[in-house]
């Protein structure tokens, strides 16, 4: 209600969000300048601690639903609007960096710190959201906060996963004081996530904004090609059921797939050769294959040609094999609304941007079930993430802060 200020030319405290971003990394932080802070231990305590320790210092309501969602609420004008939310993630992976889910967290933070140091009222709520355990490195499954919130799955199910030593989600929530009172899953009106592009597209194309239109659809699969063991001298190469070389053609067709477009992408991350001896032919080949897409129909042509390929080498070579289906993460497309949001704060502000993918899950692909949802993504050096050498330049941090920003402003309306 600054009668002076165009709201069109309000920008954040890029000093602040790195400072705030530096005073978090202590929390868990590595000698080799990473951050190691994993999903509901001490250390995450005290970084959710910090984090709410901020809010009410800026005077944001702050609530925790019963998973262990943190939002600092900043009111609207009007009572009865649902709010415009941002946040990501504060845990980390084992050997994690700075920047991964705390930036989305604190551009968030810094959204509302500007918009009190300048006293611009929004029509809707501005709210902050810290999701727990989206890492997945210590309970699975991943996002498992937003994906409780989104209806994914249930508070009873999220809280009896184990770690590896045997304690439950349900237990280290009780344990660090974290499990709330309010039942997950809310109406919001529009939901924004900023982030480490965590891949090399930004950087190679020289542009500081990534407007990300969705996430790719997921398929993974186990495998195993089966054969015949047998001595590597005696057995002439005509006779031979060599598990290892018909599983080495279908990895090489999967990565074919993978290249078909510029967002499809196929992977064999996992190989294990039995019985993976010298001079023995190899008799079982079990591995795994991962194909992603950004639209459900190219991932069923994908999926066909796989299937196909499978069935023709082993046919070919006299080879038995297994397909098993793991994980099916449908396609998410990003909403209209909220990427033309981000892509005009990106013009306005005068910021080099792109169109681009999510080739990783993050936790908006979850809250886009509920609410028209976007990401924006910042270039990080190198491509690099889940790295304690992972690194992004302030003025590039500050830039995504400011689209964000003005993207919220546009959904929650300046009164
Ligand atoms: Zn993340």
């Amino acid at each position: 209600m600054n009668q002076r200020l165009d709201p069109h030319s309000l920008t954040v405290n890029g000093g602040r969000l790195w400072q705030s971003l530096m005073d978090l990394a202590q929390i868990g932080a590595t000698p080799k300048g990473g951050v190691k802070r994993i999903a509901l231990t001490e250390l995450d305590r005290q970084g959710r601690d910090q984090f709410v320790a901020w809010c009410e210092a800026s005077g944001l309501t702050v609530t925790v639903d019963a998973i262990g969602n943190i939002f600092a609420r900043r009111p609207g004008t009007d009572p009865a609007a649902a709010p415009v939310m941002s946040g990501s993630h504060i845990d980390t992976q084992p050997s994690g960096g700075k920047y991964d889910g705390c930036y989305g967290v604190l551009a968030a933070l810094e959204v509302c710190r500007t918009l009190n140091d300048y006293g611009i009222a929004t029509r809707a709520p501005i709210e902050v959201a810290v999701w727990t355990n989206e890492e997945g490195s210590r309970f699975t499954p991943v996002m498992t906060g937003s994906g409780v919130f989104a209806g994914r799955y249930t508070v009873a199910h999220a809280r009896a996963q184990k770690d590896v030593d045997g304690i439950t989600l349900g237990q280290a929530l009780d344990a660090i004081g974290y499990a709330g009172s309010a039942p997950p899953g809310k109406p919001v009106a529009a939901y924004f996530e900023a982030h480490i592009e965590q891949g090399p597209v930004l950087e190679n194309a020289n542009k500081v904004i990534g407007v990300v239109t969705g996430g790719l659809g997921q398929r993974w699969f186990d495998m195993t090609v089966t054969g015949m063991e047998a001595h590597a001298g005696p057995t002439p190469m005509h006779l031979r059921r060599d598990a290892l070389q018909g599983a080495t053609l279908i990895m090489q067709a999967i990565d074919a797939i993978g290249r078909t477009q510029a967002d499809t992408r196929g992977t064999v991350g996992y190989v294990k050769v039995e019985p993976n001896s010298r001079n023995v032919i190899p008799g079982k080949v079990s591995f795994s294959a991962d194909l992603r897409a950004a639209d459900a129909a190219t991932l069923d042509g994908m999926e066909r040609r796989f299937r196909d390929t499978v069935a023709t080498v082993c046919a070919e070579r006299k080879l038995d094999y297994t397909i098993e289906p793991t994980v099916n993460f449908p396609p998410t497309p990003f909403a209209p609304e909220c990427m033309n949001a981000v892509r005009e704060a990106a013009l306005r502000l005068g910021y080099t941007h792109m169109e681009l993918v999510s080739g990783a899950g993050h936790d908006a692909i979850h809250v886009a079930d509920l609410c028209p949802a976007a990401m924006i993504f910042v270039p990080c050096k190198d491509g690099i993430s889940h790295n304690e050498i992972e690194d992004a330049k302030p003025e590039d941090l500050t830039a995504g802060c400011n689209v964000l920003l003005h993207a919220m402003l546009e959904r929650a309306g300046v009164v």
